[in-house]
């Protein structure tokens, strides 16, 4: 190994490439990750155009982002005890500063301390380098091991199952009942995919070619919402009337937030898991009050990476196949349009570093 490794380096909105920089140095409780697979994030797009600057992402220029990875560890930093050089790690994008009240309960996704490098908090790929590169340094707190049948293909999508399965321990989940999905991308599918694997029907809301992979993956009713003019009509009769026992909003749509309300039942749950692009939307609040309906917003996924890489190494659930594509490094750009532009039914495209 060199001192310099390839990284996708963005040096303002739109103006990013593959460059030669410095390998990352790990610091006390930090390790050095070799890349073996980095996935494209649906707010990946977003954060290179420019558009999340008014939230600091990211907080300065030049900056590697990247936050859905898999890799080997190979270099120890201080104080590191529970990893060894050798180890086949996932990641997660958020790590807290350890020691606020939030971090302190569990909750470091709303670290308190959040953006502050200073306090030991990393939002990597976001306020912190990411893994858009061949090697990246860590706090072990981001990083859980991988059992060994668990590709590192497979590890770039812990992230993003996580973030299912957090909305879904907010909501619960009722063995026997019913849940809906509303927006089937690759959040939507985990989603449905636990769902399924805890004991619920599931219904997917959507339309197209992810709809169809919906039902390839398991969905038990499909709904297209382009040849059904009433979707709470259509999701009642499915639930003999009632109405769905858990609803999980994964479209960032105006209407897909109505819908998951009307289509819950009376005293059920409802998790927004989508990150919506502006702040105020209209929710159905006296169906809200009227049918004790609780809505939940979800953020991330906190201490969700090792319930979800068992899930995935006992086939459980299919994380494989929502990969589509792989590319290398080279080829982010080509990554990039084929990601946003869903080009041959693109639903999790991989950058091989
Ligand atoms: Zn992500
Ligand atoms: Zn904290």
């Amino acid at each position: 190994m060199g001192d310099k490794m390839k990284a996708v380096v963005m040096r303002g909105p739109n103006d990013f490439g593959v460059e030669m920089v410095d390998i990352p140095k790990p610091k006390r409780n930090e390790v050095l990750v070799k890349i073996g697979a980095v996935a494209i994030c649906g707010s990946d797009p977003k954060l290179f155009k420019g558009d999340y600057m008014g939230i600091n992402w990211p907080p300065y220029f030049p900056f590697i982002p990247g936050h859905e990875f898999a890799g080997e560890v190979v270099e120890l930093g201080e104080g590191v005890t529970d990893l060894k050089v050798g180890d086949r790690v996932a990641g997660e994008a958020h790590c807290g500063c350890g020691v606020c009240e939030n971090c302190r309960r569990g909750l470091y996704n709303l670290c308190l301390n959040y953006g502050k490098v200073e306090a030991g908090h990393r939002h990597y790929g976001f306020t912190y380098q990411g893994a858009y590169a061949q090697y990246n340094a860590y706090n072990v707190r981001a990083l859980t091991k991988m059992p060994d049948n668990v590709s590192f293909d497979e590890g770039s999508m812990v992230d993003t199952g996580g973030t299912a399965l957090q909305a879904i321990r907010l909501n619960g989940i009722t063995p026997g009942g019913f849940s809906l999905v509303i927006g089937p991308g690759p959040i939507g599918l985990f989603v449905m995919m636990i769902a399924k694997a805890m004991g619920s029907k599931t219904i997917v809301v959507g339309r197209r070619e992810r709809l169809q992979f919906a039902k390839k993956l398991g969905a038990d009713y499909i709904v297209d919402y382009e040849k059904c003019d009433d979707i709470v009509a259509e999701v009642r009769k499915i639930t003999g009337g009632l109405g769905v026992d858990e609803a999980f909003e994964c479209a960032g749509t105006q209407n897909a937030m109505l819908q998951t309300v009307r289509c819950t039942k009376k005293n059920g749950k409802v998790a927004i898991v989508s990150l919506p692009s502006q702040d105020e939307y209209n929710l159905p609040i006296k169906t809200m009050v009227m049918n004790q309906i609780t809505v939940h917003g979800s953020r991330a996924n906190p201490n969700c990476s090792k319930d979800v890489l068992a899930l995935i190494s006992e086939n459980r659930i299919n994380a494989k196949d929502l990969i589509t594509h792989t590319f290398s490094i080279d080829d982010i750009h080509k990554a990039l349009d084929t990601f946003v532009n869903r080009i041959d039914g693109a639903m999790k495209v991989v950058i091989h570093p």
